[in-house]
């Protein structure tokens, strides 16, 4: 079984993990089930998701851990393989990952001098970024944005996530930006890739129906619904075409398919 799982609502939600991790794993694993997780966050690295995934008792490597950053680093690529300099508003994911790909972020202070714009969650964003921003936009720069996830989960309840910030740029420029992440089947597809699966034979495991649910049947891909996060039974009733399975969580996945 190939699976491709999303992290918040489905392995944790803030620091508090949704059930026993290293169990539903090692038992994953003794299966021979293969997967990769993805995630629409662009704040962090797929080095810091290991870092993050081992300490609530998951062995990964970077390979199996896919961000937005990276979709859209790789997006870039694919479209304007000419393009090396960009302006990025986001965070040390977003940047490493454009680095990566061989782009290199250019400061605030020489925007100006950049071939495209690249938008994701910023916790330092300012007037000055925004302003600099829409000014390439304007001048009909290729415009990308990581997610468009309206909304971050904090402890304290929903921030401004990347959309939030998009929307900005977006409302002063009349342009839309290309989105790598989910919805978008960009992101799953990335994710095929590192599994060298088929989209009919792999299962993309998440919380939200508009994101995960909805970039899974984009993808072709069968898509499990977790009740463990953001979407509800009732919101999955409404939901056209449903979703593949509903499970209460992820373990609720491992005894379903022992049937
Ligand atoms: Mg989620």
């Amino acid at each position: 079984m190939n699976l491709i799982l999303d992290m918040d609502g489905v392995l944790w939600r803030g620091e508090a993990p949704i059930g026993n991790l290293a169990e539903i794993f090692q038992e994953m694993r003794r299966r021979g089930w293969r997967f990769v997780f993805a995630t629409n966050n662009s704040t962090r690295t797929p080095q810091e998701y290991v870092a993050r995934l081992e300490r609530f008792g998951v062995p990964a490597e970077p390979w199996q851990v896919v961000t937005s950053s990276q979709a859209v680093a790789e997006m870039i690529h694919r479209e304007h393989p000419q393009i090396e300099t960009v302006f990025a508003i986001g965070e040390n994911g977003l940047l490493r990952a454009l680095e990566a790909r061989g782009l290199r972020c250019l400061p605030v202070e020489q925007a100006q001098e950049a071939q495209a714009v690249v938008v994701g969650l910023d916790r330092q964003v300012n007037f000055a970024k925004m302003s600099e921003a829409t000014l390439l936009v304007r001048r009909g720069l290729p415009f990308y944005a990581t997610n468009p996830d309206r909304t971050f989960p904090t402890p304290r309840g929903e921030i401004p996530g990347a959309g939030a910030w998009v929307s900005v740029i977006v409302t002063a420029s009349d342009v839309t930006p290309r989105f790598a992440g989910k919805p978008s089947p960009y992101l799953i597809e990335l994710a095929l890739q590192r599994l060298g699966s088929a989209p009919q034979d792999t299962w993309v495991v998440g919380d939200r129906l508009e994101t995960d649910v909805a970039a899974a049947q984009a993808a072709g891909c069968r898509s499990v619904l977790v009740l463990s996060g953001v979407s509800t039974r009732q919101q999955a009733e409404r939901w056209s075409p449903p979703p593949d399975r509903v499970v209460e969580n992820l373990a609720a996945l491992l005894e379903e398919k022992d049937r």
